[in-house]
């Protein structure tokens, strides 16, 4: 079953960059080689290149005759993303990145290396529309939506500078992709949806990483979250809830004006269910706005009726933004917040936040040039 979507989810082509390879699936590609009067098995060698070797530019496509060359990069590969700097923190382990597109649109990732996994945060959209006020991004405003390999493409750049041995820690191998970085996904469905295929599938289809370690994060667009579960892609499903009472939550998030929490937390069963995945609640504790005793208990109830064992509660102690008089809540506020969320039957944990000291932390990416 599929639900129709509101036209908000796919804005229009407005602006948005040329085609690129990873914009395509595996038949178009192979009807632009055509196209170009290439053999076909040509298709799945460009491909190979850019998702096996990690390879953006055809001039270092040796396997590609030099006269081929030319033709390709201008049908297949724009340059959709320079680097214009990026910045590092905890002795190099995070890396956030401020990229160009090629109409000047500014985006931000941020890659965080870990012991046992390499993750990269990465932005589905150009700034936000969802207007959190305790979020740098969505104070920005929304200023496009990215294109598929325009999200793709972030993937690629962070992967082969890990592979290369450029962040600090040697020669590495990305293994995890949030989606948390500038944006609300699912206001940018298909494009969204198409880059976690590219991302997942094997190569020449795409990077290979597992669906598992592919996290998408929203606001909550119930419909949205539903249609995600009829994909049947196993990807993990996060929820920024903030509250559990409509009253606050239609401030922190101003969409629950249109899919109150109910709503939220039944689309985010759905989602357990069929994917058979715990859904991540994030909440982002500020000090005496949602940081509550009785809060902490209304959660933890909401939660267990709502999705039983399959749901966990992600604490994320509130990252400054500019302008925001509000801040994180004291450490013993946030233990006893834990405690009564877990006493409910719900796990809850506290993230440790990475990239504050350069703003790349959650809710700071700005993009500012
Ligand atoms: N729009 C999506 C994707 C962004 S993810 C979403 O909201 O889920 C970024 C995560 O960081 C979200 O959980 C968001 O609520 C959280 N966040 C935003 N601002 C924050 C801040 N100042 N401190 C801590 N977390 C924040």
């Amino acid at each position: 079953m599929t639900t129709p979507l509101p036209l908000v989810f796919d804005a229009p082509r407005r602006g948005m960059p040329p085609r690129h390879l990873a914009d395509l699936d595996s038949q178009e590609r192979k009807a632009v080689v055509e196209e170009l009067g290439l053999p076909k098995f040509r298709a799945d060698q460009i491909a190979r290149q850019y998702y096996g070797r990690l390879v953006a530019d055809p001039e270092q496509m040796t396997d590609l005759p030099e006269a081929m060359r030319a033709k390709v990069a201008e049908a297949l590969f724009p340059t959709l993303l320079t680097e214009i700097r990026h910045i590092e923190c905890d002795d190099g382990t995070t890396r956030k990145s401020l990229w160009r597109a090629n109409d000047g649109t500014l985006l931000e990732s941020v890659l965080m290396r870990y012991p046992d996994r390499n993750t990269l945060c990465i932005s589905s959209q150009a700034g936000c529309g969802m207007a959190c006020p305790f979020c740098a991004t969505g104070q920005g405003g929304l200023n496009r939506n990215l294109s598929t390999a325009e999200i793709v493409d972030q993937v690629r750049a962070a992967a082969a500078a890990l592979r290369d041995g450029e962040v600090a820690g040697g020669p590495g191998r990305l293994s995890n992709i949030v989606f948390m970085g500038m944006g609300e996904p699912l206001a940018n469905y298909k494009r969204v949806v198409n880059a976690v295929r590219r991302i997942t599938s094997p190569s020449p289809e795409g990077f290979g990483i597992s669906q598992r370690s592919v996290t998408v994060s929203t606001v909550g667009l119930a419909p949205a979250i539903r249609k995600l579960a009829d994909e049947d892609m196993s990807v993990r499903l996060a929820v920024s809830l903030h509250t559990p009472d409509d009253e606050l939550r239609d401030t922190l998030v101003p969409v629950n004006n249109r899919w109150p929490v109910a709503e939220v937390l039944d689309a985010a069963r759905y989602y357990a269910d069929k994917s058979g995945r715990r859904v991540s609640i994030e909440y982002a504790l500020i000090r005496d706005i949602n940081d509550h005793g009785w809060r902490a208990d209304m959660l933890g109830k909401k939660l267990h009726k709502a999705l039983g064992p399959l749901v966990h509660v992600n604490l994320i102690p509130l990252n400054p933004t500019p302008g925001s008089k509000w801040d994180a809540s004291p450490k013993p506020v946030q233990d006893e917040f834990v405690r009564r969320v877990q006493a409910q039957g719900v796990t809850c944990t506290v993230r440790d936040t990475r990239g504050q000291e350069i703003a790349a932390a959650c809710g700071q990416l700005a993009a500012e040039g």
